[in-house]
């Protein structure tokens, strides 16, 4: 135990947590509370970095008894700063990040603290994947508990379709064994209901082989045209190619040419999960849209999919998420236009083909409802301080509405402050109902309502 300075007696509860209490004071307290997203600055009473099921349950029980708001840090790259609180408490996970791996049975214990890029390299000796996002600083806590869409999402499906169980501590400090055979209806609401149930410690993962893989950046002119042609390859590949398709002023990086620095680029993440021979042919369609700028896309390990990460990268961004069925040369003209006429420092157009292995898993399995959606989209600007975000947010919200103008589905791991029936929307129907009685069992009180917020039915309230 390190305790900074003696805590205030509100907080003694945590003096016996056997991770690291760290207070303002505290010579580490400023990189402690810091979140991936800049912008977001709050001071929490105490940070809790537990070391074990017993710290999460005494970070509980302090934070009920004094009324502390709660928020719960896996990775720390909420893009809402719900893992951070103003004057709360922080039960932060990143030091419970133990990987064990049973390579013959193709499964692995993970703690929530593990970030996307420790489990990958850890699997990677063993030829053995978990499909996460496009980010290796992720954490594997906050992307699971929201389903996960990443490089591998048409061949192997969401992070949350290779879930076989997880380790869950609740409001009322019980430490329950989740999975198909115990507490199922909470197992069916940890895919994809978020952190509204309780504290995950571990996850229990399906491994999936993938001995052969060809991976990288490919980095198009972008037009209409080839961002019509981007699309409609996409989402005609076979289910082993996966596409982060980014729409965007090309970035000042050493491989791209510098006459084309800010010039409107398609910035794809290629990703093959299969033999060099047949990605060769299944990537030849993108190559064929126009002369590369540049072509990174190569045969090698996935791991090389997460290089390292700047530790003090802090972007601020604007973003909306939507779902749309593709992209016509209408739509491809809408983004082109827009992103043209944007003078934001970067501005972007983010586009997933999905479908593949997700689109198998039928929609009431898990709580990520929205499996036959054909394509996730991301619109985001950066901006420099308050003044230039309030220019930037209209722009993000008109091409997301041109975008999508019906439907408000979201993907939740992607959802801003958009607002209740857009949440609504995101857990539509059935799921958000059976969500609220899964609340209703094991957080009643909604103790855990820093997250995209299902409250519990019946109306429960908060009680601290
Ligand atoms: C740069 C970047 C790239 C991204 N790329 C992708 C992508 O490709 N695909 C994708 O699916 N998503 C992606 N995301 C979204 C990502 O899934 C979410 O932001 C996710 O919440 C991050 O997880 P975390 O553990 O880092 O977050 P944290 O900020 O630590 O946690 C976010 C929230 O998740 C809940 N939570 C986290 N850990 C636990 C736990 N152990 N127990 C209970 N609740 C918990 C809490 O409610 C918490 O507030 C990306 C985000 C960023 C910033």
């Amino acid at each position: 135990m390190t305790v900074t300075k003696s805590l205030p007696s509100i907080l003694a509860p945590l003096s016996q947590v056997q991770g690291r209490v760290i207070t303002p004071g505290d010579p580490n307290y400023d990189k402690a509370r810091a979140v991936f997203y800049g912008g977001i600055d709050k001071r929490p009473a105490a940070i809790a970095r537990v070391a074990s099921v017993d710290d999460v349950r005494r970070a509980i029980a302090t934070a009920r008894a004094g009324g502390f708001e709660l928020a719960v840090r896996s990775g720390g790259h909420s893009v809402v700063g719900h893992s951070t609180t103003d004057g709360g408490i922080v039960i932060d996970l990143r030091d419970m990040a133990k990987i064990e791996i049973d390579a013959a049975a193709r499964t692995a214990w993970v703690g929530t603290g593990a970030t996307a890029s420790q489990v990958t390299a850890a699997l990677a000796p063993h030829d053995l994947v978990i499909g996460f996002g496009d980010a290796g600083s992720v954490g594997v806590g906050g992307i699971t508990l929201n389903g996960g869409i990443g490089f591998l999402v048409r061949k192997f499906g969401m992070t949350i379709d290779s879930l076989l169980g997880a380790e869950i501590v609740t409001a009322d400090g019980r430490h329950l064994r989740v999975d198909a055979e115990h507490e199922p209806e909470l197992f069916w609401a940890l895919r994809g209901g978020g952190g509204n149930f309780g504290v995950v410690t571990r996850f229990h993962f399906q491994l999936r082989p993938l001995p052969q893989f060809t991976g990288g950046i490919l980095v198009l002119p972008a037009t209409p045209e080839t961002i019509a042609g981007f699309a409609a390859a996409a989402m005609a590949a076979p289910e082993e190619l996966s596409t982060i398709g980014n729409i965007m002023p090309a970035p000042p990086a050493p491989f791209i040419p510098t006459d084309v620095h800010g010039r409107l680029v398609i910035f794809a993440f290629i990703a093959f999960a299969g033999d060099d021979t047949a990605a060769t042919r299944a990537i030849a369609p993108f190559r064929a849209l126009a002369t590369p700028h540049a072509d990174m896309v190569k045969a090698g390990p996935y791991l090389a999919m997460y290089p390292p990460e700047d530790p003090n990268y802090r972007p601020t961004a604007v973003a909306r998420t939507l779902f749309i069925d593709g992209i016509d040369q209408e739509r491809a003209e809408t983004i082109f236009t827009y992103l043209s006429k944007s003078d934001a420092k970067m501005r972007v157009a983010q586009i997933r083909a999905l479908g593949g292995a997700m689109a198998r898993v039928p929609a009431d399995a898990t709580a990520f409802a929205h499996r036959s959606k054909p394509m996730l989209v991301n619109v985001a600007a950066f901006y420099d301080g308050e003044v230039d975000r309030e220019i930037r947010r209209p722009w993000v919200t008109e091409l997301a509405r041109v975008l999508q103008p019906t439907d408000e589905a979201a993907y939740v791991g992607f959802l801003t402050d958009d607002g209740p029936s857009r949440l609504r929307a995101t857990y539509a129907g059935a799921t958000w109902d059976r969500l609220a009685k899964v609340k209703a069992t094991y957080d009643p009180g909604n103790v855990f309502r820093l997250n995209q917020n299902v409250p519990p039915e019946g109306g429960g309230h908060p009680s601290l």
